[in-house]
């Protein structure tokens, strides 16, 4: 079990909300364990002739509002508990920003960075004939995640599409334009990022004009979070990856950094580490969590804002890019220090909106000009954060103090309940 069980602070999360806000008990045992989770085992011929054998797991939380959909990704790291965690974040992201699809998540237990691209194809497509009985347009649609991208999504749709007999662009978001994809999808999550920081700076009477930044990862919700908020005039002055971080208190350039790192590739081509950058001072990830900063923006990995550093948090605000980035003891550490903490099931739902929006125009044949999805995501998105904002004060008024996070909770639980008390139990 990991130190930090995200199973757990999943739970935990989930069933302060439900306890503040008084959900009846079968609708709480329900939304505590999910539907079902599938594990498969993946032979892969390697490059050597050898035959390997991986882990796979797909999460299908709860399908009480929709198809379930969730990312997929790639990791060492990748078990049981850590994919039903994000199954569960899913399922309360779709809620709460309203769009009519469950929760799910898979992952895979290999780090793609020592296979070969021939490799990392046969897995995807033999992980998908593996999954291909649970997935489809009407029952499970899965997206990219850590460490998979639009390629890997052309392999689902294809492998799929090839087994069924027909074209089905609908099975798989994240995909590249040209076979079904959505313009703006690729930015999306980093827009929504950018979005829920204005936002919420907004509704507290600041401007994210000048205001100083920090970004955790340097992947594609880091990289396009640091454009969008560049250019909305905040000053990007950290990014980091695995290897490490940068720092300038001047501000980075992020399109010189991003240029730097990618190259003409795409931003989840081949890359150089960030450290390699020759325009900042190199700090190590814990470095750059600490910075004296307005805003963090936690956009990696799990678990990296705990009850060990949570105290010595400079920044005013912290968004979540990540998918639980904050234990549930930090979360307290820092709901008592006044730290805003923009929760992960808002702060980066700007994916799974235009997700909805590929899988709507893959659906109907007729897809949109970038102009009009960005403007269909910022709507849902401002909708939401103004929402939970407005549970937050309705609690405050309550004299509950809550923090964002259960805010977001209670309302994308609530939408949950009302389905589930509408159309009952079967049988
Ligand atoms: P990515 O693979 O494109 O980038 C991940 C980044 O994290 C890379 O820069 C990598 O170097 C860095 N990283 C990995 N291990 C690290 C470590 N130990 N310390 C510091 N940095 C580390 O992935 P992504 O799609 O940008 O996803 C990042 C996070 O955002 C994940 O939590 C993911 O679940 C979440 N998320 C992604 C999307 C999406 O649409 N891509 C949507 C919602 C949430």
């Amino acid at each position: 079990m990991k130190q930090h069980n995200p199973r757990e602070i999943a739970l935990r999360q989930f069933s302060r909300a439900a306890e503040i806000m008084e959900l009846e008990d079968w609708i709480k045992n329900i939304l505590s364990y999910p539907e079902r989770t599938v594990k498969v085992h993946i032979p892969v011929k390697m490059d050597s002739g050898e035959v390997q054998v991986f882990v796979g797991y797909r999460c299908q939380y709860n399908a009480a509002l929709g198809p379930y959909k969730g990312g997929i990704r790639y990791s060492p790291d990748v078990d049981e508990d850590e994919v039903v965690a994000l199954a569960q974040w899913m399922t309360f992201k779709c809620a709460l920003v309203d769009v009519p699809f469950g929760g799910a998540k898979g992952g895979v237990k290999v780090d793609p960075k020592k296979l070969s691209r021939a490799e990392l194809e046969r897995l995807t497509r033999r992980f998908t004939y593996e999954i291909v009985p649970v997935i489809g347009p009407s029952i499970d649609i899965p997206a990219p995640d850590v460490y998979t991208n639009d390629e890997i999504m052309s392999w689902i749709m294809d492998t799929y599409s090839i087994i069924k007999g027909y074209n089905e662009p609908a099975v798989v978001t994240g995909k590249p334009t040209y076979i079904g994809g959505s313009k703006g999808r690729k930015e999306a999550t980093g827009r929504g990022v950018a979005i829920s920081t204005r936002e919420v700076l907004k509704l507290y009477g600041e401007d994210i004009k000048g205001k100083t930044i920090a970004i955790q990862g340097f992947g594609n919700v880091a990289v396009f979070a640091g454009l969008i908020l560049q250019d909305m005039g905040a000053k990007i002055v950290a990014v980091s990856d695995s290897k490490g971080g940068i720092y300038s208190p001047e501000g980075l350039d992020i399109r010189d950094v991003v240029k730097h790192v990618y190259g003409d590739e795409e931003v989840n081509g081949k890359k150089k580490s960030v450290i390699s950058y020759p325009g900042g001072k190199q700090i190590s990830n814990e470095e750059l969590l600490l910075l004296d900063v307005d805003v963090l923006i936690p956009s990696a990995i799990e678990n990296q804002i705990t009850e060990e550093n949570a105290d010595k948090i400079r920044a005013r605000y912290i968004v979540e890019g990540a998918n639980g980035p904050t234990t549930f003891e930090a979360d307290e550490i820092l709901f008592k220090r006044g730290i805003v903490v923009v929760p992960d099931i808002l702060a980066n739902s700007g994916g799974v909106i235009v997700s909805y929006l590929e899988w709507v125009q893959d659906r109907m044949g007729y897809y949109w000009e970038e102009e009009e999805v960005n403007e269909k995501l910022e709507k849902k998105l401002v909708k939401a954060i103004n929402e939970v904002f407005h549970t937050l004060n309705l609690y405050r008024e309550k004299g509950k103090e809550i923090d964002w996070r259960t805010a977001a909770y209670i309302l994308s639980i609530e939408r949950i309940a009302k389905v589930y008390r509408k159309r009952g139990l079967f049988p």
